[in-house]
């Protein structure tokens, strides 16, 4: 059996709950840790100003009350220019992917967040850990548990922290399915089923392996892995079993997968059913235990998400940006040297999953067993 991997968990005091008359939970999430506000915000820079960095992150860091945005890293200059006329940061602070390096000598960058494709955040973590500033990379972490090693041990070297982008750590509805982990109050959740899906319908890296690492896997089915061990108390699973679906669109999904199902195991019995595709529609997840069930549709949204338990619906109110909640935190470590919730471990852990989903499928559906 695999020892189970001990993450810290997100505190209540960041939620602040109660049962309401009607049975509903309700979660009032504040923004954040501290009621003092910080006497200097902590100075982020983003890898990469593509979709997520353009639409969440930058959005997100006007929130943040931890840091702000201090500079960026791009391949194009003129859009360097424009976010540092927007969030009023100096030229100065804008880099190239090759000249990553001189992050060393700006005393007001601290943290450095990956937001490039997949394949490249192993590079640009490393370049990060070697100027000396604490890493967030994005989802998922890396292609390979090799290329995790090698970021972690990077980190590790350069004595910064390292986290990954896993913003449902940071959401209330998914911090609901934690505390009743945590609490056991339902007993333990045995019987789990999540999907994750939406249907690709134009060319992009995240259907070419070389930049993504894989399909639908890498992108969507790593949440699906994420909420169940937030259903089992973070306890990996012992054996995976997995199945790649015909491809209804082979022109498409050249060398990725278009769709997967698979079966984690569990030591104490517990099953969780997983799916992801590009060419379908999904966004839930299950999970059963003696005493009750909670369930989450959509799930993994950066909002809209609804949840429920046995005991009537989850009702969150004040719902703040995940994306700040997540960056805010991780500033906090940086400032209070706390360990992250969602450290790079946790990153590799799951890629240990991705790589025994694929071992499985590659095999014809053998049970693989999962080492952590
Ligand atoms: P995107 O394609 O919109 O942006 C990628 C950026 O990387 C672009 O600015 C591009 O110019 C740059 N880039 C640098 N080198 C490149 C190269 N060799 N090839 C292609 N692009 C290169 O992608 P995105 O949607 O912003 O995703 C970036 C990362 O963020 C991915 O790892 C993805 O999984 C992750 N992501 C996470 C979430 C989340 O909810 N946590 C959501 C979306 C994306």
């Amino acid at each position: 059996m695999n020892p189970p991997i001990v993450f810290p968990h997100v505190s209540r005091r960041r939620f602040l709950g109660q049962v309401s008359a009607a049975g509903a939970l309700a979660l009032a999430p504040r923004s954040l840790f501290s009621a003092e506000p910080p006497a200097r915000k902590l100075g982020v820079a983003l890898v990469g100003l593509g979709s997520y960095s353009t639409g969440q992150l930058g959005p997100a860091l006007k929130l943040t009350q931890n840091c702000r945005l201090a500079g960026v890293v791009t391949g194009s200059r003129d859009k360097g220019l424009k976010w540092a006329k927007d969030f009023g940061f100096p030229e100065t602070s804008i880099y190239g992917y090759e000249t990553m390096a001189r992050l060393a000598d700006n005393k007001d960058i601290d943290i450095v967040y990956v937001v490039t494709p997949n394949a490249l955040h192993k590079d640009h973590v490393i370049a990060a850990a070697k100027a000396g500033k604490h890493v967030i990379t994005e989802k998922p972490m890396a292609n390979s548990v090799a290329d995790c090693d090698a970021m972690i041990a990077a980190c590790k070297k350069a004595g910064v922290k390292l986290s990954v982008g896993y913003r449902l750590h940071f959401d209330p509805f998914h911090e609901e399915l934690r505390r009743l982990a945590r609490t056991s109050e339902f007993g333990p959740f045995t019987k789990m089923s999540g999907g994750f899906a939406f249907i690709m319908d134009r060319p992009q890296w995240r259907a070419e392996k070389k930049l993504a690492g894989g399909g639908p896997l890498m992108d969507l089915g790593v949440y699906v892995l994420q909420e169940t061990l937030m259903a089992t108390g973070e306890v990996p699973p012992v054996a995976i079993t997995a199945h790649e679906l015909p491809k209804k669109r082979p022109d498409f999904f050249v060398d990725v997968e278009e769709s997967l199902m698979w079966t984690m195991e569990f030591a104490n019995g517990a099953k969780c059913e997983g799916y992801t595709s590009y060419n379908d529609n999904r966004n839930d997840f299950r999970a059963e235990a003696a005493g009750g069930w909670y369930e989450v549709s959509p799930a993994f949204s950066y909002r809209g998400i609804s949840a429920k338990t046995s005991r009537g619906p989850v009702v969150a109110t004040g719902l703040p940006s995940q994306q700040a909640l997540q960056i805010d935190a991780f500033a906090q470590c940086v400032r209070d040297n706390l360990p992250s919730i969602v450290p790079g471990e946790m990153g590799r852990r799951d890629m240990v999953m991705v790589e025994a989903i694929y071992a499985s499928a590659a095999a014809g559906g053998k049970r693989v067993e999962v080492k952590v």
